[in-house]
This record gives structure tokens, C-alpha cells and sequence, in this order.
């Protein structure tokens, strides 16, 4: 058997190396703490949760509730403590945080092929293979050396999100499919959806912008923004046409109904390959979620909006994971460098969970010496790696959403129906492999 480094005890980190401990690996897992601490965290443990307690919602007809269902039946270490830590919380799984901590802490430690060292890593461990999971604040030092090895742009510090929202929850009959001057982006001259604005309505848009509350910045979140890539109230408080001279520029667009070029305009863009759902073109934001709910359910045919993500802009270190990542997880500018969880582009405690684990098995069958045996495409844990394949142009981090799942071949299903089919179709190919993954094991 082999022996792995495994760089940052997090959770991508943790479960990695149980993962690959418990198929046998011995694993040298390397974590700052308790010589440094990332400006988040605040306790000596590994797997520390740094903000919320919560795992988000529970129940399966809820993309990431199907991903902790997944994670538990094929065997995961992190949803195992969550399950064992869980305090109430309605329909959201939460956990006592000291608990989910001091339980994953006590339980890696435990595991007699994983040692545990107290080292800040500033560059690429030369052993092979290592699986690196410093997350989102990666150290500085460490991430330099990341942008040295797969190119300075393909490495950001900041995540700057877009909402997306539901196609189906679009009011169709007040948009207009076009793109400017009817040029797609591969010649599809109707890749975007337009939801035009006449002035009144894009002045009032704008005022409720600048005045609706805001995440408030943590002291190592005060973000240098990027003049391209401005949240959209920071342009709104720069005065009533900077939006309509940035992302909301109308140019090169006529709406069918009235022939005309519309006062202003948001663009969407398809997020999936169905086009299932749809990004707020430009719409990075730090609004809260509630005003985000409200203010942008003013945009003309986003009034009933579902929204499946909503925007952000984080302190965040992650990849262009399209461009830099083979299908094992693994830079395809240095061999035997996989990596793991937030730094890859996913979002949240449970999808950098899920990204450790499929790491630390995809590492696996490479180590036996068999095929990559891939979570099936159906389930959770394949769509969100799907998320990290699909080259976009500004690729930028995400949640597991119902997006990212192939669609059902049934169109015909309502919402809630149709979710619940989804989920009960990925459970339904996780069994056989879950079943195989379990049996590796010791
Ligand atoms: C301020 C903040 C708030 C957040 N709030 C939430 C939330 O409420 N809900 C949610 O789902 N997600 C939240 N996230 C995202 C969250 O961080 C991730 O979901 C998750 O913790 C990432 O898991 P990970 O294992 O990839 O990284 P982490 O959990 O961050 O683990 C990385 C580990 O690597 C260690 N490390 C870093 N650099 C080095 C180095 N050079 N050498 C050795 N060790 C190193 C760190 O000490 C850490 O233990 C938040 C992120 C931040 C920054």
C-alpha cells in the first residue's frame, strides 16, 4: 500500500484521509493548526466549522439534502459525526460545532494509518501523491506557489457570484430571447434572455439597489474589487446610470414587441447545458439573501424568481477548475497533485466534504491500479463534479443545485415531483456503488 501527503485538516482534508486510511493508504495529513490559524477560525481542532452550524436543508428533495444522503450511505466520515453532533433545526441539518469538531478530531487521530503533523506548508510537498485541501483561505505562500505552478490567472482570491434562478420560474411572456447584435457566443444569436427595463422601472430598480442591506464584510474580507467585476449596488451607488452603462447596457438589443432598444436590460445566461436554470449576467452582489429575494424580483420576468443560488462575494481562494483539473482531480501541470474541496470551486461545508471523499477514492483506484470508478452520473456527488468540468469563461465556485443534474427524461413533472424523482434516480444508482466503494474497505 502506498502513503499519501494530504495538506490541510479541514473538512475535505479529514474525510480524504479517512477515506484512504480506511482502503488501507497510510496518510501523512499536514494542518497549520495550532501554529497558525486562517483569519476565520478560531479553535485548535480539525474540521472546524468557521461560520454557520448548519449543513443546510436535510430533507431529499433538496439538492444538497440527496448529497448527505449520498455521502452517509457510501460511507463518509463527516456525515457520520454531523449525524452523531446534530442539535435542532427544523428542516436543516446543524450541529453542535465544538462536538462535530472535537468528535472529527478524535476520530482522525484515532485512525491508526493517519498521523497528524502540526506544519504550515508553504510549498507543493515533493512526496507523491498529495492531495491538497487548504480551502478557502488557503495560506498565502502556498497559494503563490499554486499560481506558479498552474498559471497566476487560473488562481482567484475572491469569488464573485451571480444569482441564478429556475427557467421555469421566468416569466416568459415578459423577456425576449437575443443576444447583442444577434451574436451568440458560438454563433447562437439567442444565447441570452433579455428582461428589459423601461426607465421608471430601472430607476426605481437602482434606488432599491443602493439602499437594500448588505452583508457586512468580516476586517479580512474587505475585498479590493476588480473594476470589471464590481458588485452590482457598489455600480448602483456610483449613480443612477452606471448600470445602465455596465452589465444592464442596452446596446445592441431590440425588443420584439415594441421594435425598440429597451431603457436597460439584465442579461441571463444558461447555467446547465438543458437550460434548466439561468445566471444573472454581471450580477455579483453582496445584498443580503432576503433582499436579494425582494429587490431582484423587480427585474421584469423575474417577479415569481426561484432562485437556486444566490449571489456572493467572499474572501476565496479556488481554481479554474475546467482548465486545470483532469477527471482523477489532478493538475494537469503536476503530476501526482490532486485537490480537494473549496479551493476546487465547490461552495459550502458539505460539497468540500464531497470533494475530499471523491478525491480520496478517485486517488484510490489509481493506487490499486484499477479504472477510476466515478460516482454514477445521476447522483449528487457526479453532478457537482460535473460543475468542475464545465468550461465557462469566468468559472466561479458553486453549491450542489438542481442545475447541475442531468434532466429527467419526463418533462412533464411538477417541481416538487419532479426533484423527488430526481433524488429517488440517484439513489437508486448510488446503491450498487456504494455497495462496491463500502466493500474496499477495512
Ligand atoms: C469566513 C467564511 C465563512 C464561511 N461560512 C460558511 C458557512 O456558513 N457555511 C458553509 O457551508 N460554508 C461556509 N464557508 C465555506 C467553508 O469554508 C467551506 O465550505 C469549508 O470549510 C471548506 O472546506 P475545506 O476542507 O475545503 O477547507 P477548510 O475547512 O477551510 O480547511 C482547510 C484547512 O487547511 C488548513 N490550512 C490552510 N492553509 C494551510 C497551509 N498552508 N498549511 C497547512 N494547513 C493549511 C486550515 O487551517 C484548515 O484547517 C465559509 C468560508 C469562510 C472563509
Amino acid at each position: 500500500m502506498s502513503r499519501v501527503t494530504v495538506v490541510g485538516g479541514g473538512l475535505a482534508g479529514c474525510e480524504a484521509a479517512f477515506q484512504l486510511a480506511r482502503r488501507g493508504h497510510d496518510v501523512t495529513l499536514h494542518e497549520q493548526k495550532p501554529l497558525a490559524r486562517t483569519p476565520a477560525q478560531t479553535g485548535d481542532g480539525l474540521a472546524e466549522l468557521v461560520c454557520s452550524n448548519s449543513m443546510r436543508g436535510a430533507s431529499l428533495g433538496n439538492a444538497v439534502g440527496l448529497l448527505k444522503e449520498e455521502l452517509r450511505r457510501a460511507g463518509s466520515l463527516v456525515m457520520a459525526v454531523a449525524d452523531l453532533t446534530r442539535v435542532p433545526a427544523g428542516g436543516a441539518l446543524a450541529v453542535d460545532r465544538e462536538r462535530f469538531s472535537a468528535e472529527m478530531t478524535a476520530r482522525v487521530r484515532a485512525e491508526p494509518r493517519i498521523t497528524v503533523t502540526a506544519s504550515v506548508v508553504e510549498t507543493i510537498p515533493s512526496e507523491r501523491p498529495v492531495i491538497i485541501a487548504t480551502g478557502p483561505l488557503t495560506g498565502d505562500a502556498l497559494a503563490a506557489e499554486l499560481a506558479r505552478v498552474i498559471g497566476a490567472e487560473k488562481l482567484a482570491y475572491y469569488d464573485a457570484i451571480a444569482p441564478i434562478v429556475s427557467a421555469e420560474s421566468i416569466d416568459w411572456s415578459r423577456v425576449f430571447k437575443q443576444s447583442r447584435y444577434d451574436k451568440g457566443d458560438d454563433g447562437d444569436d439567442e444565447a441570452y434572455v433579455n428582461c428589459p427595463f423601461d426607465e421608471q422601472g430601472y430607476l426605481a430598480f437602482v434606488a432599491e439597489l443602493a439602499a437594500a442591506a448588505k452583508v457586512v464584510p468580516r476586517d479580512f474580507e474587505k475585498i479590493r474589487y476588480f473594476e470589471g467585476c464590481l458588485p452590482i449596488e457598489v455600480m448602483a451607488e456610483r449613480g443612477p446610470r452606471t448600470l445602465s452603462f455596465g452589465p444592464m447596457k442596452p446596446v445592441g438589443l431590440t425588443d420584439p414587441r415594441t421594435g425598440r432598444r429597451p431603457w436597460a436590460v439584465v442579461q441571463l445566461r444558461p447555467e446547465d447545458a438543458h437550460a434548466t436554470a439561468y445566471n444573472l449576467v454581471g450580477f455579483q452582489t453582496r445584498m443580503t439573501f432576503t433582499e436579494q429575494a425582494r429587490v431582484l424580483r423587480m427585474i421584469p420576468g423575474l417577479e415569481q424568481a426561484e432562485f437556486f443560488r444566490y449571489g456572493s462575494v467572499h474572501r476565496n481562494t479556488f481554481v479554474d477548475a475546467p482548465r486545470i483539473l483532469d477527471e482523477a482531480m489532478q493538475l494537469r501541470a503536476a503530476t501526482g497533485v490532486f485537490l480537494a474541496g473549496q479551493i476546487t470551486g465547490v461552495e459550502g461545508y458539505v460539497e468540500s466534504a464531497a470533494g475530499g471523499f471523491v478525491a480520496a477514492l478517485l486517488l484510490a483506484d489509481r493506487l490499486a491500479g484499477r479504472p477510476l470508478s466515478p460516482p454514477p452520473p445521476a447522483t449528487a456527488l457526479a453532478s457537482l463534479a460535473s460543475h468542475l468540468r464545465r468550461e465557462t469563461k469566468d468559472f466561479q465556485p458553486s453549491n450542489v443545485t438542481w442545475a447541475h443534474f442531468p434532466p429527467l427524461e419526463d418533462a412533464s413533472l411538477k417541481k416538487r415531483e419532479r426533484y423527488d424523482a430526481m433524488a429517488a434516480r440517484a439513489l437508486v444508482e448510488l446503491g450498487p456503488w456504494a455497495a462496491a466503494r463500502l466493500a474496499e474497505r477495512g
